[in-house]
């Protein structure tokens, strides 16, 4: 079966087109600056060139429509008519408690998305303007919601309540949730794969280190624990997010630089991070291994404290999962940076883990990093959200 899967911001909307049989994509592309001057929608077919077209969007139904044109496009689309395509899967954002796993969307499961809005007011109306785009342009077409947190939900009480009064849970649902989901359960399982262990009888972490960064403890196929939290601005320093944070230092910054609220959660969402640390250098990390190299002192800086927040972090979930037997690294910097994982790696000696030098200078593929004597395998096991919601579409839509 032919799958849309539809990533859908505010002003932007990720798809691909995945044939679930033989999983691989057909298409994929992405319209930007939805309703914003000079919208523009790139689209790649399979083992061809990018058509980049810059046409007006002033909303995600044009966006959609153009989307539909591209893949159905007699010369450079990539199926005959939009009847091939069986089912659309959407990345959802926050599913709040009510959803553990994906569903097939009708109603009251977009009312139950309506409702949780409010703990991801960015995402998650985004999210439904794609759905609801889609309905209109393709009726009859079964959707699937795939949720950034489901596959957190089976975190115990102790992982995912905060300390503060028990009635802000009760009241206001106040908890970790964590995010990345689909992709801490895609990379988690495939490592069972990879190392040819059942997946129920494993101990694993999973980093995801890209330019939103977050890491999990899985134990028995199950999380247990993650970093992320009520928001996805907890946890690991991230590209411009600054993770885990005293609380009291907003109160404190608010005072100085004579900020409001919004003001400050401005700077601890996009101006922190490595991109902070470094001194405003770069959130990405091709630049802040450059200005390493160059003995930048902003860039040392921004490296040396991303790493040491996911070691610490490691040492955690270990400590949770009264061991641990495999660790992965996935996401842009997770599959890219040997430097970073070297950083990270070389200070787990305790747990026994040795790292194979040659092995870890690998970019963007599955690999075994550890020596084959390290009594914990690490991994570089590239994470594919795509095709994860591609596979919980078809199997709910069969
Ligand atoms: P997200 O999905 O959160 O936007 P990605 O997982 O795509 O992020 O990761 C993007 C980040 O990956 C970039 O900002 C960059 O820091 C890092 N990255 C990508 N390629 C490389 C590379 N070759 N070397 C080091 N870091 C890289």
């Amino acid at each position: 079966m032919k799958i849309l899967v539809i990533n859908c911001g505010s002003s932007s909307l990720k798809f691909q087109l995945i044939d679930s049989d033989t999983e691989s994509v057909l298409g994929k592309g992405l319209c930007e600056r939805i309703g914003i001057d000079g919208s523009v929608i790139n689209f790649t077919p399979a083992g061809r060139d990018k058509i980049v077209k810059e046409i007006p969007m002033p909303d995600h139904n044009k966006a959609i429509e153009l989307v539909i044109e591209a893949l159905t496009d007699p010369d450079t689309g990539v199926v005959g008519s939009l009847a091939e395509i069986g089912a659309v899967g959407h990345r959802i954002v926050h599913g709040g408690e009510a959803f553990t796993k994906s569903v097939i969307i009708n109603d009251d499961v977009i009312k139950a998305i309506e409702e949780v809005s409010d703990l991801a007011p960015l995402h998650n109306p985004a999210n439904l303007i794609g759905v609801r785009a889609c309905q209109k342009a393709m009726p009859g077409v079964p959707m699937v919601a795939v949720f950034d947190t489901a596959f957190h939900q089976t975190m115990p009480e102790e992982a995912y309540l905060y300390g503060l009064p028990y009635r802000f849970y009760e009241k206001y649902k106040v908890r970790r949730y964590g995010f990345h989901g689909t992709s801490h359960a895609y990379v988690s399982k495939r490592a069972a794969e990879i190392a040819g262990k059942p997946y129920e009888s494993l101990k694993t972490i999973v980093c995801h280190l890209g330019n939103g960064a977050s890491i999990s403890a899985v134990k028995n196929g199950k999380c247990i624990d993650t970093s992320m939290g009520l928001t996805p601005l907890e946890g690991l320093i991230m590209g411009t997010r600054s993770g885990d944070i005293d609380p009291a230092v907003l109160e404190f910054l608010a005072g100085k630089e004579k900020q409001d609220f919004k003001g400050i959660m401005n700077v601890l969402n996009k101006q922190s991070g490595v991109f902070g640390l470094s001194g405003d250098l770069s959130s990405d990390f091709r630049d802040l291994e450059a200005g390493l190299h160059d003995g930048n002192p902003g860039a040392v800086r921004a490296v040396e404290a991303f790493c040491y927040r996911v070691l610490k972090y490691i040492g955690a979930y270990a400590a949770a999962m009264d061991g641990v037997d495999i660790i992965c690294f996935t996401a842009g910097v997770g599959e890219n940076s040997p430097m970073v994982r070297e950083k990270i790696v070389s200070r787990l000696g305790y747990l026994g883990i040795t790292l194979d030098p040659a092995a870890n200078d690998v970019h963007g593929k599955e690999q075994i990093i550890s020596t084959p004597d390290s009594k914990v395998c690490v991994m570089v096991v590239p994470t594919n959200e795509e095709l994860a919601i591609a596979r919980d579409t078809a199997a709910l839509v069969k």
